[in-house]
């Protein structure tokens, strides 16, 4: 048995969809963020340094260019023959309207290339960028938006810096849900103050809300951000694997089937810039162990039974 026997994941989702794998293509779009433009503020988020996203030798290229490589790169690795393109870092629904189009429509131009996933914040979600998703959805491509919300309480979110609140979110799942889209929530476990409660009351409140999609992530401390300084001053601590796995677990067993779990954990692609948790660099025994917590008090899904 292995996680995805007791749980949806888009991985899944996508092969009973389209009748093989399909692969992510990272790219990265010369966007910013609300957050760190001066809109909303100039610090971001207290977790957030955007290099950790991107390998050393990181430097932005056309988006067709990075399509190109990247399926290059994953043919000849894996036999990969269809992809959804991921934007990732930073807000990628954030500026001006035509910009963004060319951005989407460049990631679109292979035929390969089945879909998109667009991540973003709340607070940049507007009815131009909707009306776009929603046509080039219209049009036959699989499209996720991914939301960063990391948590419900709004005293969390002020303590993290984020510059928007929860009812931001809720304001951007009603506008979202009217273009028939869909939505993948990310979640952050181990954020400053949040006990197990809290993580597992945000999780309701997001299904409450309306959402087909989750993206779970511990938080991770890394060089050149407010938390590391924090974390430097004994003023938080990280989020144990124990810890962890309990409270994903637990948030595992009470997801619906129908939801679509994009991710269990993160890892940090600069290891380098990585302070804590260490034991993020190591995937299996976090799948391991939330496929034994699950394993002990769900049944197996017949994956048939997803449609
Ligand atoms: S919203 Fe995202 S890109 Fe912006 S500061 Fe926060 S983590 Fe960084």
């Amino acid at each position: 048995m292995a996680l995805s026997d007791y749980i949806t994941t888009f991985g899944q989702y996508l092969k009973a969809k389209y009748g093989e794998k399909i692969y992510k293509l990272s790219l990265h779009a010369d966007v910013t963020c609300p957050n760190r433009d001066g809109s909303k503020g100039i610090g971001g988020c207290i977790f957030c340094n955007n290099k950790s996203f991107f390998p050393n030798d990181f430097k932005i290229r056309p988006i067709a260019e990075q399509i190109t490589g990247n399926i290059n790169r994953l043919q000849q690795k894996t036999g990969a023959r269809k992809y959804i393109a991921y934007f990732q870092a930073y807000s990628n629904t954030y500026g001006d309207i035509n910009y963004l189009k060319q951005l989407y429509q460049e990631a679109l131009q292979s035929p390969d290339v089945i879909g998109l996933c667009v991540g973003t914040r709340p607070d940049c979600i507007t009815e131009d960028v909707l009306e776009l998703l929603h046509q080039i959805q219209q049009s036959g491509y699989e499209v996720w938006l991914e939301l960063g919300l990391q948590s419900t309480h709004d005293t969390t979110l002020a303590a993290i810096n984020r510059g928007h609140t929860f009812a931001d979110y809720q304001s951007a799942i009603k506008k979202t849900s009217r273009y028939g889209l869909n939505v993948c929530t990310h979640l952050i476990a181990g954020l400053p103050g949040e006990t197990k409660s809290m993580v597992l009351d945000s999780w309701h409140r997001v299904l409450d809300a309306g959402v087909q999609g989750v993206k779970w992530h511990p938080l991770h401390v890394v060089k050149g951000t407010q938390l590391a300084r924090m974390w430097k001053q004994g003023d938080y601590r990280s989020i144990s694997r124990e810890s962890y796995l309990d409270i994903v677990g637990d948030a595992l067993i009470n997801t619906p089937r129908e939801i679509i779990v994009h991710r269990v954990m993160s890892t940090v692609s600069r290891k380098d810039l990585l302070i804590e948790p260490q034991w993020t660099d190591h995937r299996w025994p976090v799948m391991n162990g939330l496929e034994a917590k699950l394993a002990a008090v769900t049944a197996p899904i017949g994956f048939a039974e997803m449609s």
